[in-house]
């Protein structure tokens, strides 16, 4: 689910404008300080959801480290665009390590791995990502220069937009 968010403050003085009541050849003055130039923040939320699975965890007393930990939930694919099923194993006593992704429609495999515990430590396990955020900020320092006198003839305008990624 992407939620997109904008709004539109003051360049000079961070107040927020309300843009309704601008006409296409004219702004409204900030009504703190008076200037036209504003930013524009895009705000993009992606959230994804969280399901229920299980999850079991093996620990023997007096031990930090569980024995066995194994579990079974949805996890979104970023690759395949949406949620999959994942199967992890770590199994400390047996030294194994396994792994499996698959399309819960289709029951197709998208990524199986099994192999000793020791040897997938040195792999950097991806982390889990369920929250994404993004934030944008363009600014829009667009200036208004009135046309002639008697009003014909076209406004000019100097715009200038950029986009900064935060
Ligand atoms: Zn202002």
């Amino acid at each position: 689910m992407t939620k997109i968010e904008d709004s539109t403050e003051c360049s000079k003085c961070g107040s927020l404008i309300d843009t309704s009541k601008d006409t296409y050849s004219e702004r409204v003055p900030c009504q703190k300080c008076g200037s036209i130039s504003r930013s524009h923040m895009v705000h993009i939320v992606e959230n994804l959801l969280a399901v229920d699975g299980y999850g079991a965890i093996g620990k023997r007393p007096g031990k930090k480290k569980p024995f066995v930990e194994e579990m079974s939930m949805p996890e979104y694919s970023y690759s395949k665009g949406k949620i999959v099923h994942k199967y992890r194993l770590i199994d400390r006593d047996n030294d194994k390590y396994a792994e499996k992704v698959s399309d819960y429609q289709s029951g197709e495999i998208i990524h199986q791995c099994e192999e000793p515990l020791t040897e997938h430590f040195g792999h950097g396990s991806a982390k889990h990502k369920i929250y994404k955020e993004k934030k944008y900020k363009i600014f829009d320092n667009h200036r208004l220069h009135s046309g002639p006198a008697n009003g014909a003839g076209p406004v000019s305008r100097n715009v200038s937009v950029g986009i900064k990624e935060k």
